[in-house]
């Protein structure tokens, strides 16, 4: 099927900065694709590249199939909602979501129903004779968004929507936004976010982005479980990443302890990736992966531990390469450990080697 939207080999330069560098990326028709990335890492740019606001130094833009990348923005048919609302104050919401519908000559009996229509679906069917200043950010978010959807675009574009708004209301709005996708079944979406929580509840896919560059791209739960690249392993959860000697296919070991990895088939130096929540620590009781316990944080939900592993105690132990290197681990409970004693380390199977980057 023709791709909803197609980044071939998209760059972007201002000067000698090159805020994109490169780009391939496809999203179907009914997906959701997160861009993810720090700051600075190109998400926007490649947003606005394809929503028209700037032009490609190289490289091209598709929609449904069509050569876009000469068109300006309002003969591209999308619907884009950034950070700040952007809705205009001095009109009241029912005109600022009719508003792209006039600009299409619409007939005004149809403006009101199709407004009526995109501020229900948003759950803002009362607010239309307000004016924006009389919302709450969260209100002004849903009011931009139905103005977004009211020319029922194809693609809809989203940059950080939920950067503006407290902690609480980001939740809400994530669970209003997994409604809202799901009323919307052949939209594609575009989501920019440096918040991997974000994208891991609302994106099919993810794109991870780095330095004007894709990182990787894959399925969520997969790029989450299975990610190849180091960078995406500490983005997205926060991994540790645990320098270890490759056995086999399947078989790492360090400190001395070997432990079955999930063989990705990644070329060249290695690590491996391990959750925090998964590394389980015990009291050392003279064998198996040592470590020093050198803090302890509550986290309210659990404690965090950082761990430093030590040689093994044990004789015969190989090429240690993880000793020196710090483990984060989050647990239920520290079980009567205390700063400074010596722990086991378990790593579970199953953990994925990553490349180094
Ligand atoms: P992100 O959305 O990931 O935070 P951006 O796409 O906004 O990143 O920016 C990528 C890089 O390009 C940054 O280094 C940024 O400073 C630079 N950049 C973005 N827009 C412009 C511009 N209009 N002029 C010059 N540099 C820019």
């Amino acid at each position: 099927m023709t791709p909803a939207v197609e980044l071939r080999d998209v760059s972007v330069h201002f000067g000698r900065t090159v805020a994109l560098e490169g780009l391939g990326l496809s999203v179907a028709a009914g997906e959701t694709l997160a861009l993810l990335g720090p700051s600075g890492s190109g998400k926007s740019t490649a947003l606005k590249a394809i929503a028209g606001f700037l032009r490609p130094t190289s490289g091209r833009v598709l929609l449904g199939g069509r050569d876009v990348t000469d068109l300006p923005p309002n003969r591209r048919g999308l619907g884009v909602v950034v950070q700040s609302y952007a809705l205009f104050p001095h009109m009241k919401v029912f005109d600022n979501v009719a508003f792209g519908l006039h600009a299409r000559r619409m007939p005004r009996r149809e403006v009101a129903a199709r407004v009526a229509e995109v501020l229900d679906l948003v759950g803002m069917g009362s607010f239309g004779g307000r004016y924006p200043r009389q919302l709450s950010g969260g209100q002004q978010q849903r009011v931009a968004i139905a103005r977004a959807l009211a020319i029922r675009p194809p693609v809809l574009l989203l940059d950080e929507p939920l950067s503006a708004l407290d902690a609480a209301l980001r939740e809400e709005m994530v669970a209003e936004l997994l409604r809202l996708r799901a009323e919307l079944p052949g939209t594609a979406v575009v989501y920019v976010t440096h918040d991997q929580g974000e994208a891991l509840a609302l994106a099919d896919r993810i794109a991870v982005m780095r330095d004007a560059r894709l990182v990787e791209v894959g399925a969520t739960e997969a790029l989450y479980h299975r990610p190849a690249e180091s960078f995406t392993a500490s983005f997205l959860g926060a991994s540790n990443l645990i320098p270890v000697e490759v056995v086999d296919a399947e078989t790492v070991r360090v400190g001395g302890v070997s432990v079955k990895a999930s063989a990705s088939g990644v070329e060249g130096p290695v690590v491996l990736g391990v959750r925090p929540h998964r590394v389980g620590v015990r009291e050392y009781r003279g064998s198996g992966l040592a470590a020093r316990l050198v803090a302890v944080q509550w986290r309210g939900t659990g404690f965090r531990l950082e761990l430093e592993l030590e040689p093994g105690l044990e004789s015969g132990v190989g090429p240690v390469l993880g000793v020196g290197r710090r483990v984060r681990a989050d647990v239920v409970d520290v079980g009567g450990l205390a700063v400074g004693a010596l722990v086991e380390v378990s790593i579970p199977d199953g953990c994925p080697l990553v490349r180094v980057a």
